[in-house]
């Protein structure tokens, strides 16, 4: 099915600001751009034009849909911020721009990226975990790029770091098209999750 299912009407997009790729990850930037738009939800980001960000906007943008960027002030004066998108929302900070691009959003999916894209998706997942963001978290999983960060997260469960259902708060996919379904599939999830939030020792 090409349709998102119906709770999911805005989704959040973590994306890498490099131009310097295989392009492997433009296809797929290109690609959930093109799935997300036809599927008629809104996408929120980080608001940049350069790298996978803008490679994934453009397309949404072309398949006519509802592109927000989030961006700060710092960086849209040094021109990185996209100019064609239905909604370009200038804040204050870093920090600022994180709460706001997951403040109202269903779904969180997460193309490959760097040290800005893996802080966005650990904040987002240490908030689930909290039972702070309830949607499901997808990663995109180009030429296996997230293998080892989910392969150390499964590790921090293992060493006791984390418990067994904190597994549970995200999905990998390899193709694009695949996250409309993940969606569906994603783990129910509630604000109870902060009860187990903590590992604690069997009594
Ligand atoms: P990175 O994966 O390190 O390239 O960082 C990309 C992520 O950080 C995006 O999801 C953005 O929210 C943010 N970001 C980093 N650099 C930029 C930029 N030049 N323009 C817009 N957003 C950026």
């Amino acid at each position: 099915m090409n349709t998102a299912p119906g709770h999911i009407r805005r989704v959040t997009v973590y994306a890498s600001s490099s131009n310097a790729l295989a392009t492997d990850y433009y296809a797929a930037a290109e690609r959930l751009g093109e799935v997300l738009g036809k599927a008629g939800v809104e996408i929120v980001y980080g608001g940049g034009r350069v790298g996978l960000m803008g490679a994934m906007a453009d397309r949404a943008l072309a398949e006519g849909a509802h592109v927000h960027g989030v961006i700060p002030d710092f960086l849209n004066t040094v021109e990185h911020g996209h100019a064609g998108l239905t909604r370009l929302e200038v804040v204050k900070d870093m920090r600022e721009r994180k709460h706001l691009m997951i403040a109202n959003s269903d779904a969180v999916i997460a193309l490959p990226g760097g040290s800005g894209t893996l802080e966005e998706l650990l904040e987002v997942i240490t908030l689930k975990r909290l039972g702070q963001f309830l949607g499901p978290i997808v990663m995109l999983n180009t030429r296996g790029y997230y293998d080892r960060l989910t392969g150390f997260l499964e590790n921090a469960v293992a060493e006791s770091f984390m418990a067994d259902q904190h597994l549970k708060m995200w999905s990998l996919v390899d193709e694009p098209i695949q996250v409309l379904q993940a969606f569906r599939d994603a783990s129910a999830w509630s604000t109870d999750a902060r009860h187990f939030a903590a590992v604690r020792t069997p009594s």
